[in-house]
């Protein structure tokens, strides 16, 4: 089950964008119409899910890829087209050399800012993620970080321990509970890309699209060890 398919042109296209009547009419003409997999290129089917959701599948149960990245692919393909939609020109696999390269999954450009998104599906320690922020800033690049579950509430665990111990000498607030999240460390959590559906601390939970806006309007703030939209909060 994937969100996005590589269609007859090379270009990637998002299963819920096709209109229906479009759908139906892919359905049994996968092979003529050439659409594959973007995990491992088989031939791709239009199917429906029972809720209505229409989503793409393997021609053969059969697939090599890990469920890691079939979340990055996916994950990849829903930020792009929500970039897109909202007409923010969007590339992905960008590569900047110099004296501090990078490479990044998603550049958008926008009113005359760069803004990295960076889909990190696999481990990676606190000092890596701060590491490769700096590597950014140090360029006039934005960053924002978009995990799986598991990785956002590990990093979340390891930078809620950064709080206590350099901002409340670790010892925790009458509240009881502090934000987990660094001012410098923008981050967010893609659960599912199948649910273009994103959530975080603090009760965060808008929809894919709504997130990419607040991060080109400059709505996607932190506050109190949160990193939160801002419209959302009243
Ligand atoms: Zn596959």
């Amino acid at each position: 089950m994937a969100v996005s398919a590589i269609d007859w042109t090379g270009g990637s296209i998002i299963a819920s964008n096709i209109p229906s009547p479009v759908w139906e009419g892919w359905k049994g003409r996968s092979v003529e119409l050439g659409l594959r997999m973007e995990c491992c290129g088989a031939i791709a089917i239009a199917k429906t899910s029972s809720n209505g959701s229409q989503f793409f599948a393997h021609i053969s149960n059969e697939c090599a890829t890990a469920p890691e990245t079939v979340w990055h692919i996916g994950a990849k393909a829903l930020v792009v087209d929500g970039m897109r939609r909202l007409g923010a020109p969007c590339s992905d696999e960008v590569f900047e050399g110099g004296a501090r390269p990078w490479k990044t999954d998603v550049l958008v450009q926008w009113a005359g800012r760069r803004i990295a998104i960076e889909i990190q599906r696999s481990y990676q320690h606190l000092r890596d993620f701060e590491r490769r922020q700096q590597r950014y800033r140090d360029t006039d690049v934005e960053c924002v970080w978009l995990l799986p579950r598991d990785a956002y509430h590990r990093l979340a665990k390891a930078t809620g321990r950064v709080r206590l111990k350099e901002e409340f000498g670790g010892r925790f607030p009458a509240s009881g509970s502090i934000g987990p999240c660094l001012r410098h460390l923008p981050v967010a959590s893609l659960h599912n890309p199948e649910r273009a559906e994103i959530v975080g601390a603090g009760l965060l939970r808008v929809t894919l699209e709504a997130w990419c806006r607040a991060i080109l309007e400059r709505q996607f703030q932190w506050s109190d060890g949160l990193w939160m939209i801002e419209t959302d909060r009243s």
